[in-house]
């Protein structure tokens, strides 16, 4: 299954980074470590050698909501943290029930069926066929 774009984990998680990917990723933004530290890492976190991403308003400081509708997307996803790259998403995840619910306004049966209003069930199942 596709990401639901819902940003259910991003809300509730804090993804760990080693020192090489957290200076992966400022190289690809560009962005001078000492400034990658104090602008996108928890500064509670008392790791020398790994990291956690920030939150900001109640969710990751990549994660970027669209405008329109309720999904979310990640500012980074090209080189996002494999803490988030390793995520499978799946009907047996409990976010992405969750998500299901709050972004599509749907459910899954245990059996893994889509339950809802046919309209809302016919775009989310174009949403797995993309
Ligand atoms: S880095 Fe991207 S995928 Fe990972 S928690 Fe933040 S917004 Fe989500």
């Amino acid at each position: 299954m596709p990401c639901l774009r819902c940003g259910v984990c991003c809300t509730e998680y804090q993804p760990r980074l080693s020192l090489m990917e957290a200076r992966h990723i400022a190289g690809e933004m560009g962005v001078a470590w000492e400034d990658f530290l104090n602008r996108y890492t928890d500064q509670r976190w008392p790791g020398k050698d790994s990291f956690l991403l920030r939150q900001q308003d109640g969710h990751c400081v990549f994660l970027e909501h669209a405008e329109g509708d309720n999904t979310a997307g990640c500012l980074i996803h090209s080189f996002k943290p494999s803490a988030c790259s390793g995520w499978t998403p799946g009907l047996h995840q409990r976010e992405c029930r969750l998500g299901l619910s709050s972004t599509w306004g749907l459910t899954a049966s245990p059996a893994g069926k889509i339950c809802g209003p046919a309209e809302k069930v016919r775009c989310f199942q174009l949403l797995l066929h993309t």
